[in-house]
């Protein structure tokens, strides 16, 4: 007779918890909820016949994206990585340079880089948020960078370390402070992408715009979605208006002449996915609210079970838990692949962190620090179903 072995029963206690709290049949691992205005929104807007890049909904979701964040100013644009390549372009962001970023990413982070034919330079996590170790990153740049005429030079490549881009990995804010410290002390712009981060704070302020420039996603699987749309954040007015500029093909105001005054992008959000957006902003607070639920709930199924446990919000921050992730111990770690094929044959649509960044074929060869803290996690990190609908309270 087979006696299970530590990993199989793990596997079996997971799925079961996991199970407890999602409910029966398939659940998918994020999907979107129209509950809203959406019809009444998207119907208005065609009536309109507005569908495009002018309309009162583009105009109207940056003004209460903006409220909503507390950034002075937000635009809105066609999706999260576009946000991100306009966001670097202004931020300074010019061929050759090199942009600090964690591996622990989705590849969008690192593309938008390389739009800007820049190099991605990868910088290792910490446990305690998932996201850029302040502390670990300073002593690097201290052993590997220079300061030459108030730029930061990384002296193995003799490259301008030009930005550096943290990012809240599934909604759990990073030490934002620290990291905008080693910013200022090394002469680097900090962006951040808080394209997962729609609702997470810190000390009440909204991840996204601490940082020189933030940017949003709207995707279909994001807190809240547009169908596919990203958002730039900023305080600055000046860089605002050149955002607006930049991502509207840099076409001079006029009545009727074409006059570009440099390389554009059309990257504006039209007013139609605007208005699906205007409609999912007023729905946000409440699937925040569902989504610390599920985390409540999720908690206390897993509170019992050792080997692994529920990552929670670092402190003084508030997350908007868009990913619920569950870390394996070490010891476990070698469990990931049997918990994921148990769950996803079992229908509850699990999935493990992005492949790091510094192993994709592209990014192989770009410059990096010690990652081991990002290869733990990816080794023992697995993201469970986390829609709004799964905190809401069921009724029926
Ligand atoms: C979703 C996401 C983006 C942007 O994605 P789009 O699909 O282009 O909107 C960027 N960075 C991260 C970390 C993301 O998760």
């Amino acid at each position: 007779m087979n006696v299970p072995n530590s990993q199989s029963l793990l596997t079996a206690r997971l799925v079961k918890a996991i199970r407890s709290i999602c409910g029966p049949g398939v659940v998918p691992l994020h999907e979107p909820r129209f509950a809203g205005e959406e019809w009444n929104y998207l119907k208005d807007c065609l009536d309109s016949t507005f569908v495009s890049s002018v309309g009162q909904y583009v105009d109207r979701f940056e003004a209460e994206l903006a409220q909503y964040t507390g950034a002075k100013y937000a635009v809105a644009v066609t999706n999260g990585t576009a946000a991100l390549h306009a966001a670097l372009l202004l931020a300074g962001v010019r061929p050759n340079d090199e942009v600090l970023m964690p591996s622990l990413t989705f590849v969008a982070t690192a593309n938008a880089v390389s739009y800007c034919s820049a190099t991605p330079h990868f910088a290792d996590s910490t446990e305690q948020t998932l996201g850029l170790d302040p502390s670990a990153l300073r002593e690097y740049l201290i052993s590997i960078a220079e300061q030459r005429d108030g730029q930061c030079i990384n002296i193995a490549t003799g490259r301008v370390i030009r930005a550096m881009v943290p990012m809240h990995a599934f909604g759990h804010p990073v030490e934002i402070e620290a990291l905008l410290a080693v910013a200022r002390d090394f002469n680097i712009a900090l962006v951040e992408d808080a394209a997962e981060s729609l609702g997470s704070t810190i000390s009440g302020q909204h991840t996204g715009t601490f940082g020189l420039l933030g940017t949003l996603s709207f995707n279909g699987n994001k807190t809240i979605t547009t169908g596919g749309g990203g958002a730039i954040l900023t305080n600055n007015a000046d860089l605002a208006r050149r955002a607006k500029h930049l991502t509207m093909t840099a076409k001079l105001p006029h009545r009727w002449n074409y006059m570009h005054d440099e390389i554009g992008y059309n990257y504006r959000m039209p007013n139609l996915n605007a208005a699906l957006g205007c409609a999912q902003l007023r729905q946000l607070p409440g699937f925040i609210e569902a989504k610390r639920r599920l985390f409540d709930r999720y908690n206390a199924a897993l509170v019992e079970i050792s080997g692994a446990r529920l990552f929670k919000e670092p402190p003084r921050c508030r997350s908007n838990y868009w990913l619920q992730t569950l870390l394996l111990d070490e010891a476990v770690a070698g469990a990931r692949d049997e918990i994921l094929a148990a769950t996803n044959d079992a229908g509850l649509m699990t999935r493990p962190a992005w492949e790091l960044m510094h192993r994709l074929a592209p990014y192989r060869n770009c410059p990096r620090m010690g990652l081991a803290v990002a290869e733990s996690l990816e080794r023992r990190l697995i993201n469970l179903p986390s829609s709004a609908q799964l905190g809401l309270d069921r009724a029926a």
